[in-house]
């Protein structure tokens, strides 16, 4: 099956935006991080590197035909295989979605260059921004996200606190607890203070629920992820989705991968290029499938194989 679109994928049903359109604007695992828990796997190019990876005209070509194909989502989001900010000109989409469709634009960041003044302003295109915080200084930050050499956790939050003095729309902040790694009170609490200080509209907590990079990137349980929701202000609320979410769209996706594993097993990268979906559509799909037991996980050389 042959991909009607190159830099977009989905709609992908999203806990937070309901249907989201996701615009992929770097290569596949481009990024200034190489996160323990990250379900895309390991970074593969880590870098801080800023330029135009992939072309803005055919970007905003390819958006201006799902709009004018009828194609529906709640929202346009810059998100996808990498950081979307590293591309230099990720504001000039975020303006083309919010002039040119009809659609709210998302941008969806680890917020490691907000630093920069030239992409705190490109961001402010954006209606809503999402970015993250799952440590509290400089060695947790190198334990848990793994970042490029040349980023500095103090600089990352005054980056963070001065997007917040000057963008207009919704701050939301996404902090990915860790079992074992950011989980006790006395840590959450810092993530929490520092939190606050940034003073966003909302704050997701997030886990392990779907395959991570590393084995030992482990889910905090339900359980004791409500009560760190209380240690935020305002309260956190729990995104991760450890239970069934059962739309249509997403059994009928769901039976189509089970069918395919049935036959036999296969790597994400495989049943992504089938299908012809946007691997972060299939981690979601298989890490709902793992966690309730329909697939397993077989390593095969460096590869994770998925299997009935
Ligand atoms: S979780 Fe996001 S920020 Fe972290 S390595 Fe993966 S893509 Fe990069």
């Amino acid at each position: 099956m042959q991909r009607a679109y190159k830099y977009l994928f989905g709609p992908v049903p999203s806990r937070r935006l309901g249907r989201s359109l996701g615009v992929d604007l770097t290569p596949f695992k481009t990024c200034t991080l190489n996160c323990v828990f990250c379900q895309l796997g390991r970074t593969t190019h880590k870098t801080v590197a800023r330029k135009e990876y992939v072309p803005v005209k055919n970007v905003k070509a390819e958006l201006a035909r799902w709009v004018k194909e009828s194609g529906k989502a709640d929202y346009i989001t810059l998100s996808g295989s990498g950081e979307p900010t590293l591309h230099s000109r990720f504001g000039d989409v975020l303006s083309f979605i919010r002039e040119r469709t009809p659609f709210s634009a998302v941008l969806l960041s680890n917020g490691t260059l907000f630093w920069i003044s030239e992409v705190r302003k490109a961001a402010c295109q954006a209606e809503i921004v999402k970015l993250s915080l799952s440590a509290w200084n400089q060695d947790s930050f190198d334990h848990i996200n793994r970042p490029h050499a040349g980023l500095k956790f103090g600089q990352m939050m005054d980056g963070y606190r001065a997007f917040r003095d000057e963008f207009q729309g919704k701050l939301w902040i996404e902090v990915f607890l860790l079992w074992g790694m950011n989980s006790i009170p006395r840590d959450v609490e810092k993530i929490a203070k520092l939190t606050e200080s940034i003073k966003p509209d909302a704050i997701h907590l997030n886990t392990a629920v779907r395959p991570p990079a590393e084995d030992f990137a482990v889910p905090v349980p339900r359980k004791q992820m409500e009560a760190m929701a209380g240690l935020f202000h305002p309260r956190a609320k729990i995104i991760a989705e450890y239970s069934s979410n059962k739309t249509a769209e997403i059994a009928a996706n769901e039976t189509t991968i089970m069918a395919m594993l049935r036959r036999r097993p296969c790597t994400a990268r495989q049943i992504a290029d089938v299908f012809g979906m946007h691997l972060n559509e299939v981690a979601k799909y298989l890490g709902k499938l793992t966690r309730t037991g329909a697939v397993h996980v077989q390593e095969k050389g460096h590869e994770a194989y998925y299997a009935r």
